[in-house]
């Protein structure tokens, strides 16, 4: 398998963002992103998926959307529909009616900032997902930049703070979105995350103070989704999107905070008496499974089964578990990074029936 990073869910001047998509592909080709997936608020923006070529290096832009009901106040339940390849903005006034439309048009819908506090310093609202009784989606974004961004603005005073130094803002997705998703998981779903950032590009004015809060560059390092796909990128930008969607649909994917330290090269494997499985697989439990972790350096790794601890190894960069028990398993991976403990790697889990 081959790795490949993705940055996903951001905005360009279709909707709230500061930037066009040739700002995007040129700030992906800079940060060496392989692929980057728009997600504007209520538009589909059909055309500018393609290869984008900046020096010598290229990007795969695909195009996605995020859809929520205009109408509602506030304004929650945000949905990413990706690879519908068609408008689906206008069913947003009812979400089971806006999922089998995606599951109609053979797209993929993903719970955006499942869990998204207000902010009331900076009149940010609670843009959360609340109608968790409806069917069909294939998972959440796991992780999201902005919404982590809204849980440390105490005052307007953080708010410009974080603004100046965006690397102390990521700790790691939060602790109720991963309960929902760990309940979720055990409940029996199937439910792939990602991680998203969420990148505006805003510009912030303050008196004489002009600045880009988080401009692209800044987020395509720091909140990206490595997905696994069965062979390189090649040159047919249709058949490589679709190959992308389809690893992201099985869950062949993690989530990597590569701002402290690149997390390309980790691996969770799971080995089965008659085949191996990857992240996102299911595996029989029928004559035991072993589970093979490789961190790219020394760190912290977390075993978790249920979404309950299971192992904890500290300063290790391989890892290894055997099991005969069903569950659900996934990996979470912790560093020390401007003198904090914070979340690096969070996997998708690994079945076993
Ligand atoms: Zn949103
Ligand atoms: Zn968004």
């Amino acid at each position: 398998m081959h790795e490949i990073i993705v940055n996903l869910h951001m905005h360009t001047r279709y909707s709230d963002g500061y930037g066009s998509h040739e700002d995007i592909a040129a700030a992906a080709c800079q940060s060496g992103l392989d692929a980057v997936i728009v997600t504007d608020h209520n538009v589909w923006v059909n055309g500018p998926e393609d290869y984008y070529k900046n020096g010598d290096r290229r990007v795969l832009l695909l195009v996605g959307e995020e859809i929520h009901d205009q109408a509602r106040n506030p304004q929650k339940n945000h949905l990413l529909v990706l690879g519908a390849q068609r408008e689906l903005a206008m069913y947003a006034h009812d979400p089971q009616l806006l999922l089998d439309s995606v599951t109609k048009a053979g797209g993929m819908a993903f719970i955006a900032h499942p869990v998204d506090p207000p902010a009331p310093s900076v009149r940010q609202d609670d843009i959360s997902w609340v109608d968790w009784n409806v069917q069909g989606f294939t998972g959440l974004e796991l992780w999201n930049g902005f919404s982590e961004y809204k849980t440390r603005i105490k005052s307007k005073l953080h708010a410009i703070y974080f603004a100046y130094f965006p690397r102390q803002i990521a700790c790691g997705p939060l602790p109720e979105t991963l309960r929902r998703w760990d309940e979720l998981l055990t409940s029996g779903k199937k439910m792939v995350a990602l991680g998203g950032s969420d990148a505006h590009a805003l510009k912030l004015s303050l008196g004489p103070l002009r600045r880009t809060v988080f401009p692209y560059e800044f987020h395509f390092r720091a909140i990206n989704t490595h997905i696994f796909v069965p062979r390189p990128l090649g040159e047919d930008a249709e058949a490589d999107s679709a190959m992308i969607l389809d690893a992201l649909r099985q869950g062949h994917c993690f989530i990597g905070y590569d701002l402290p330290a690149p997390t390309r090269g980790f691996h969770l494997t799971a080995h089965g008496l008659e085949r191996n499985a990857l992240m996102g697989d299911e595996l029989p439990s029928k004559g035991g499974v072993t589970f093979q972790i490789r961190l790219p350096m020394r760190a912290e790794c977390v075993l978790l089964k249920d979404g309950k601890l299971l192992r904890t190894w500290h300063n290790r960069d391989l890892c290894t578990y055997n099991t005969t028990e069903p569950g659900v398993y996934r990996v979470e991976v912790y560093i020390y990074y401007l003198r904090r403990r914070r979340g690096w790697i969070f996997t998708n889990p690994v079945y076993v029936r």
